[in-house]
């Protein structure tokens, strides 16, 4: 894969002899496969010299461009794009699906006539719009995933792999957790997520804006520090970390200081090999002998609901509260704000079922309590995002475990509108990752204490599944242990798959509520509809799953039986289920201690 650097300079074209070497152009990449296919990562003002070297090569152009977010300095260079004014050529635009406005209007924006004497209509190539929110897709050979980012704007990163490597656009993205912007302490919640979306990649283009000196003044501006950057790449595994996206204000002699800085701490601490991006910079990546296998998951351009229309988000406010101007912007987006204290919330979730709730900070404990309730509530939705909002970074940290996020002050409320909008959009894709459970440390330690994983299949765990599938007349039946990250069964009977990632995981969600789940029909379930399994091989519609709990509380795993045509499951058949995931953890229990050393499974 060739990867070229046409634009490296963060929020406005910089040019002038101090920036001579790595460029004043704003954001845009070439990336091209060996097997020929174009993509061109945003069109800040660094767009219009590729344009033109494109343009010179002559021919009929097919291509394809990906766009983070349509602030200035990742969309000016499309106007100066010669290949899109070119009858013949062909190209697909893809970007973040945004609030009321689609991507073509928001483009067709900054070239109305008081800005740009071109309009979009009047540009000659074939040119087709895709709306994107979190998930995959395949442009050509190219397997690409896109993943929210923070910022002050609906924002995603992109993941390209193609020709056995990985390549990470990342700009612009804020660190979640302040506390990281210094580059120390435990990266956690969706700073985690972040660093997974970047996991093993053989070179991320991360933004690296400011130093964490300046972070302080530039706290909600939306963009990371190289600090961050270093510290989540290296946390991630990634093989070479170009920064990108540079300040204004740095200029080349600043540049090669930090990157001088930053190499002696990367080689003491094994980090990856680090440079900062400079315009007509070329990195040609081939594969290690070991290439990560393309991962299926959440198609990135399905439809959501339309508008969103209808959702409906709860506001638990503390007095005074922080959100006080939320309500009318996200009513000026159509969505239904509902209003509470923090004690009603609960009552409340129960009653109005919202799709995503705001807890705010009451400066006590009572409001975990008050999310654990919301949790326990009959019915509800496993995934439901519940948000901590507070001004107390620690606190946040210390109760992540039981959110699905958290929204620290200072916050402008255009910001929080957008972390907003970005739960909402991941809500409206019809397939829920379950949370952990608050036990998750404990649980995945006795599983490490079973020694099972990724052990040889055994006839004592594989006659159960076998009777399983017999006795229910399904074709499938597994016994699944839950890691981390990756669920993988033990037994499979019916099944080519022997692992699946958690997040894409029926069993995550019976794990995390630690109670049977059963799915009569999975198309028409919100929480698994577009799940890929659902959707592709094998083409799940029905589930029923039944916790594994050892003697000690700890839930490993489910016993869990599934067919490719719906049907019910009657008590009988539950408690025939429960029967055998008794035998199943009799059979966990019997070896656990014995000959085998536990072993550290690999991610
Ligand atoms: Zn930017
Ligand atoms: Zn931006």
């Amino acid at each position: 894969m060739h990867v070229r650097f046409f634009g490296t300079r963060g929020s406005i074209a910089t040019p002038g002899p101090s920036t001579l070497r790595y460029g004043g152009n704003t954001s845009c990449v070439e990336v091209r496969s060996s097997a020929g296919t174009l993509i061109v990562v945003d069109m800040g003002t660094g767009a219009a010299v590729l344009g033109r070297e494109l343009a010179a090569r002559g021919g009929p152009l097919r291509g394809h461009i990906l766009i983070s977010h349509t602030h200035w300095d990742h969309i000016q260079g499309i106007p100066f794009f010669p290949p899109l004014l070119a009858p013949g050529n062909e190209w697909d635009i893809y970007a973040p699906r945004g609030f009321g406005r689609t991507l073509r209007d928001t483009l067709a924006g900054q070239m109305q006539d008081t800005y740009f004497p071109v309009s979009l209509e009047q540009l000659g190539a074939t040119i087709r719009y895709h709306e994107l929110v979190e998930g995959h897709l395949q442009i050509g050979d190219v397997e690409v995933a896109s993943h929210y980012l923070n910022h002050g704007a609906l924002t995603l990163g992109y993941r390209l792999e193609a020709d056995g490597v990985a390549v990470v656009y990342a700009c612009d993205h804020e660190p979640h957790s302040r506390l990281l912007a210094a580059g120390t302490g435990e990266i956690s919640g969706e700073d985690r997520r972040h660093a997974e979306f970047l996991a093993g990649a053989d070179l991320v283009m991360h933004d690296a804006q400011y130093l964490a000196s300046e972070y302080p003044q530039k706290i909600g501006w939306g963009h990371s520090t190289v600090e961050y950057a270093l510290a989540v790449a290296r946390f991630a595994g990634v093989k070479q970390l170009a920064l990108t996206h540079h300040d204004p204000r740095r200029d080349d002699a600043a540049l090669d200081e930090l990157v001088a800085s930053l190499r002696a701490e990367s080689r003491r601490t094994k980090g990856p090999h680090i440079f900062a991006a400079a315009e007509g910079h070329e990195l040609e990546l081939v594969a290690r002998s070991v290439a990560a296998a393309p991962k299926p998951g959440f198609p990135a351009q399905a439809a959501p609901p339309p508008a969103l229309v209808g959702r409906s988000v709860l506001l638990a406010a503390a007095s005074p509260s922080r959100l006080a101007e939320l309500p009318d912007l996200l009513r000026a987006d159509a969505v239904n704000v509902l209003v509470s204290s923090v004690a009603e919330a609960p009552a409340v979730t129960a009653r109005e079922k919202p799709t995503l709730v705001l807890l705010e900070d009451t400066g006590d404990d009572d409001v975990v309590e008050v999310c654990r309730a919301i949790r326990r509530l009959p019915g509800m939705e496993p995934g439901l995002p519940i948000v901590f909002v507070t001004s107390d970074e620690r606190r946040a940290h210390a109760v992540d475990h039981a959110f699905t996020d958290t929204l620290v002050e200072p916050f402008s409320p255009t910001y929080a509108r957008t972390r907003v909008r970005a739960w909402l959009m991941r809500a409206a894709c019809r397939w829920t990752r379950a949370p952990s459970p608050d036990d998750e440390e404990r649980r995945l330690a006795a599983i490490r204490a079973l020694g099972l994983w990724k052990t040889p299949p055994e006839e004592r765990f594989d006659r159960i599944t076998r009777v399983a599938a017999a006795l229910f007349d399904v074709p499938i039946a597994l016994i699944a242990l839950m890691e981390r990250d990756r669920e993988w069964f033990k037994s499979c009977c019916g099944m080519e798959i022997r692992e699946v990632s958690r997040d894409e995981s029926f069993c995550s969600h019976a794990i995390f509520q630690r109670r049977p789940l059963v799915v009569d029909d999975a198309r028409v379930d919100e929480r698994f509809a577009d799940n890929p399994y659902v959707t592709g091989y094998p083409g799940v519609r029905f589930y029923a799953g039944h916790p594994l709990v050892l003697e000690n509380g700890s839930c490993v795993g489910t016993l869990c039986i599934l067919d490719t045509k719906p049907r019910p499951l009657t008590d009988d058949g539950l408690a025939l289920l429960r029967d055998l995931a008794g035998i199943a953890v009799q059979e966990m229990e019997a070896t656990k201690g014995g000959q085998r050393v536990p072993e550290t499974p690999r991610p």
